[in-house]
């Protein structure tokens, strides 16, 4: 049971959004049938605002999977405008690189194979757009090793943030995740109170957090 939304709410909101088409639709199939957790149809629709009022030159992604999001945040902007996606499942990488193959992105998105916490400590580019969706437990390191990458005005997007509810309540929390969750607890009072950000928590699909830096 979804124990963030109402299902009637959850419903509704999805009855309401277009279908995707072409690749994206292939995907959204192929991550049903094999359980891999891509952004939820709302949260998508966010990101691809998010991505059109934005307009990002440079986005980096932890957590490719087979590249669901890097494709749909690569059909949200311009042109010229750069994904790095980080994975650490080789696996994932291959299947992410041949869907991304199949897309006129190929030239605009790299992936890179690694654990994150290392290959974030291998960048030096600036980046002005970042989506956060992978280890749960680690996003608090991962926020501190790529936060002095995010330019001023830029957004961090991290999804995942309240857990199947279990972040809020101590109620829906099971034995084997209570370290994943106190981690997540401690990375969203982070966020809301770090000096020069402005954070907001969405309560969508597993609930989504907006980070602005302050210019
Ligand atoms: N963003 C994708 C879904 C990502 S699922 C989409 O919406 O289409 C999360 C992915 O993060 C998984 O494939 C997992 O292997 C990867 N991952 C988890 N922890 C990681 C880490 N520490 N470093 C790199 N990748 C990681
Ligand atoms: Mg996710």
């Amino acid at each position: 049971m979804n124990q963030i939304n109402e299902e009637y709410i959850e419903d509704y909101i999805r009855s309401l959004l277009p279908s995707s088409k072409g690749i994206l639709e292939d995907l959204e199939k192929y991550a049903l049938d094999y359980h891999i957790p891509i952004v939820q149809p709302e949260v998508a629709q966010l990101l691809k605002i998010l991505l059109k009022i934005k307009k990002p030159k440079n986005i980096l992604e932890i957590g490719t999977a087979i590249g669901y999001s890097a494709i749909l945040m690569a059909e949200n902007s311009s042109e010229n405008c750069k994904i790095t996606t980080i994975e650490r499942r080789r696996d994932m990488v291959e299947k992410a690189l041949e869907n991304i193959s199949k897309t006129p992105y190929k030239d605009r998105i790299t992936v890179l194979e690694g654990e994150a916490e290392e290959v974030l400590l291998s960048l030096n580019d600036k980046y002005d757009f970042i989506f956060l969706d992978a280890a749960k437990g680690q996003y608090m390191e991962f926020f501190n090793r790529f936060v002095n990458l995010l330019d001023k005005g830029g957004l961090v997007i991290s999804d995942n943030v309240l857990y199947k509810g279990m972040v809020a309540t101590d109620k829906l929390v099971v034995r084997r995740k209570k370290t994943i969750v106190k981690r997540l607890r401690k990375f969203l009072r982070h966020i809301n109170e770090i000096q020069g950000y402005t954070s907001c928590i969405i309560p969508i699909g597993d609930g989504l957090a907006i980070t602005y830096k302050e210019e």
